[in-house]
């Protein structure tokens, strides 16, 4: 090795305000194609002219930051060809999704917004002052710091939610060993007793049909044993799902817009919870349960597709929680 190599730089500064203003005199609107947000909006009736932009960057400023890229330059990495000026909601969203935002996406998007002002014509030439505020808005530490934050919130649901998935199915099959155990019991049990004949058609009966059962005593060891597996998984569920809901308030804390679909996330989890801590022996393939795991994880899933798509504003779907009809085995005291 000759001559010295220089650190990779960590952090760049941030844009100048020249290339501010550069860049909203080059463009109209949020730079997503089919957004239709103008980078200003106007006060209709004081006739000001209000900021409804940031300026996103396509490789980040920071190492760690989205779409990092160690091989650019610092002038390279301020100059108005790494830099995009969205809505404030998609500026938002693709730092926090960056992996649904490559940055040749964001490039092609670049692309069409200086087009699309090469043939309309229209942009916002601001003032310093504008520029200084479109600035602090965009690079400034607060700013920064929402946006990491509810993107680690919207992440950390994402974990809770499959923990309680994973630790509910772990219970699961303590459950369904106790309960096949109860069944083979039973079936023995008949096995013992029959055949079964229908005293009508003379045809043969399963023990079910005959409606056979072992007398209570022969139960209740089967049965007290389901019990206890209930009540271990709920002993261990409850927990996570407590973690989940407080990860959830943290959500709804830094992204208000996502308290809808925070609300059913927290429903779909307490109806796992519910389903994992009672069996239904008249259900053997434990679907109220898979019910419960698919809605739950469509719920997260859409807690981070709305994240994603921005239709926060959109009703979520109004849950249909079937009627539990677990007989056999009421929750684990
Ligand atoms: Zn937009």
């Amino acid at each position: 090795m000759t001559g010295h190599t220089r650190p990779a730089q960590t952090e760049h500064r941030p844009p100048t305000e020249a290339t501010v203003k550069q860049l909203y005199a080059t463009a109209f609107r949020c730079g997503k194609p089919e957004c239709p947000r103008p980078l200003y909006r106007m006060n209709n009736e004081t006739g000001e002219t209000i900021l409804n932009s940031r300026i996103a960057h396509i490789h980040a400023r920071r190492q760690g930051g989205p779409r990092w890229n160690p091989q650019m330059t610092e002038a390279d990495n301020r100059s108005a060809g790494n830099l995009l000026p969205l809505c404030i909601e998609d500026a938002a969203e693709v730092d926090e999704t960056p992996a649904h935002y490559p940055a040749d996406l964001l490039r092609e998007w670049k692309r069409e917004q200086l087009r699309e002002y090469d043939t309309i014509q229209r942009a916002w030439p601001i003032t310093d002052d504008q520029a200084a505020e479109a600035a602090e808005q965009s690079f400034g530490p607060q700013q920064e710091a929402a946006a990491t934050a509810a993107a680690a919130a919207v992440a950390q649901v994402a974990r809770c939610a499959s923990r309680l998935v994973e630790t509910s199915r772990q219970q699961r099959r303590a459950a369904a060993d106790a309960a096949a155990g109860w069944q083979a019991m039973r079936a023995r049990w008949a096995q013992s007793l029959g055949p079964f004949f229908d005293p009508g058609t003379g045809d043969r009966l399963t023990s079910d049909e005959a409606q056979v059962e072992p007398p209570r005593r022969d139960t209740e060891e089967c049965e007290s044993a389901l019990r206890a597996t209930l009540r271990t998984a709920k002993e261990a569920i409850e927990p996570v799902a407590t973690d989940l809901v407080a990860e959830l308030g943290a959500v709804r804390v830094v992204a208000r817009a996502l308290g809808l679909r925070c609300d059913q996330v927290e429903q779909d989890a307490r109806s796992l919870v519910s389903a994992a801590t009672q069996w239904d022996l008249s259900d053997p393939g434990d679907g109220v349960w898979h019910q419960a795991v698919a809605r739950l994880e469509a719920a997260v899933q859409a807690l981070g597709a709305v994240w994603h798509e921005e239709d926060a504003r959109s009703q979520p779907p109004q849950p249909t929680v079937p009627q539990s009809e677990a007989t056999a085995c009421p929750p684990a005291a």
